[in-house]
């Protein structure tokens, strides 16, 4: 190898506390730690003026651009008009060429396109390479990746070969329109204090960003873009890995994520059958069940439902959470939603500083009355509506 890689971060200037990155997030003026990221590695002396132009991966989930990608797009939109740019996306897979249109509704200008069967499955080998050749190619100055499984194996790979610097699970993001600087803000520390990641030195500037964090443009079928074809030899016979056989999950997971209503239960449900209360409040109103991460680790859910910085990332219409004190760590992935309720004994939980109708009061006393005023007014509209169906058809 050429060199060692190592992460630099350096310069930690200003750093906020919890209560004060709550305040932050109201106020337009706040300022975060600044944190430097690049490669210790013989500098190659890089023309920035060279680089041009934000750049988004755009991942194919079961044969259509994935969410978190069109997501992207809407941040990257910004970044590229601030910046006066363009906006590609970089689409690879099997029979994916048609997808690129749906890219453009989304804001994209240009699609790079490597369509070939070997791209049929994802794997890190021919995927890695097919970005490099575009990257090495056109240059961009920005690219940005959905922190999905695919989306942090792909990054992490591109970022050892190119050399640049990668900033992970980044939740917000901005640009110096006159330097082109990415300024990538993520939680640090335990979600103690929010972090701004510079990379200050090397190019393109790569970040990951969670599912559900950036707004996707509203879909503009007129808009259209130019499509530039690319091909990469690559021979299967090469490939160190091959995909054997697709295994599909046949449990059905309740998906926080998709969810419009989630009914959340912290460590204040006391046991496993006290949390029984959440599910049960989840049923009447459809929604599924999200936890702290302390329900978690107590093994009264699976992990794939815990909500937070190490969890996932929902922006439900409706967000009830109940029983959970309302630590940074929960509230950075339940924020963004359009209604949060709490209920809590302590009056002076955090969470109270987070939600925007809160409950203060014994979850086992107030749960079940809701399950039960929410039963009666669904089965008074469920009435309505058939009344209703009923006068139509006669
Ligand atoms: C690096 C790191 C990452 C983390 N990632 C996550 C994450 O992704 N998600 C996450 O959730 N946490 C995460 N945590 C943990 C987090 O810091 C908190 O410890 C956790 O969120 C607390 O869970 P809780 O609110 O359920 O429990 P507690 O903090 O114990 O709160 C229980 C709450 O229930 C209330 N209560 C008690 N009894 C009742 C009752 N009968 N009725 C109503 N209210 C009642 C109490 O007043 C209290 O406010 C992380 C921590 C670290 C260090």
């Amino acid at each position: 190898m050429e060199c060692l890689y190592s992460t630099v971060f350096s310069i930690p200037l200003l750093y906020h506390t919890q209560k004060e990155r709550r305040k932050a997030h109201s106020s337009p003026t706040y300022s975060f730690s600044l944190v430097e990221v690049g490669v210790s590695c013989a500098r190659r002396m890089m023309n920035f003026d060279d680089y041009r132009g934000i750049w988004v991966y755009l991942e194919v989930k079961d044969g259509n651009i994935a969410p978190v990608s069109l997501e992207l797009l809407g941040a990257g939109r910004q970044l590229a008009d601030k910046r006066k740019t363009e906006l590609a996306g970089v689409l690879i897979g099997s029979g994916v060429k048609p997808r690129a249109s749906t890219a453009f509704t989304y804001g994209a200008d240009i699609v790079y396109v490597y369509d070939d069967l070997i791209f049929e499955y994802y794997r890190t080998e021919p995927y890695m390479r097919a970005l490099l050749d575009c990257c090495e190619k056109y240059k961009p100055e920005v690219l940005l990746y959905g922190a999905t499984p695919t989306g942090k194996d792909l990054a992490s790979a591109i970022a050892t070969d190119l050399p640049t610097g990668l900033t992970a699970d980044t939740t917000m993001l901005d640009i110096e329109e006159d330097t082109g600087l990415l300024l990538a803000s993520r939680p640090a520390f335990g979600g103690n204090i929010m972090a701004t990641i510079l990379c200050k030195k090397y190019r393109p500037q790569m970040a990951t960003v969670r599912p559900k964090v950036m707004k996707a443009l509203p879909p503009d079928p007129s808009r259209t873009g130019k499509i530039v074809e690319e091909h990469i030899k690559l021979r299967e016979e090469e490939m160190r890995t091959k995909v054997l056989e697709i295994v599909r999950e046949t449990t059905k997971k309740a998906r926080i994520d998709e969810a419009d209503i989630i009914v959340a239960g912290g460590k204040g449900m006391g046991s496993k059958e006290g949390f029984q209360l959440i599910h049960q409040l989840a049923e009447v109103l459809g929604g599924a069940v999200g936890a702290s991460r302390d329900v978690v680790e107590a093994g009264w859910i699976d992990h794939h439902h815990q909500v937070g910085q190490t969890g996932v990332t929902v922006t439900p219409k409706i967000y009830f959470a109940i029983g959970i004190s309302g630590a940074i760590q929960h509230v950075v992935g339940m924020q963004n939603s359009e209604l949060i309720i709490a209920i809590n004994k302590d009056a002076n939980a955090p969470i109270f500083q987070s939600c925007h109708y809160g409950i203060v009061g014994d979850a086992f006393e107030i749960v079940p009355l809701l399950i039960e005023r929410f039963k009666e007014e669904i089965s008074k509209i469920k009435a309505a509506a058939g009344a209703k169906e009923g006068i139509a058809n006669a």
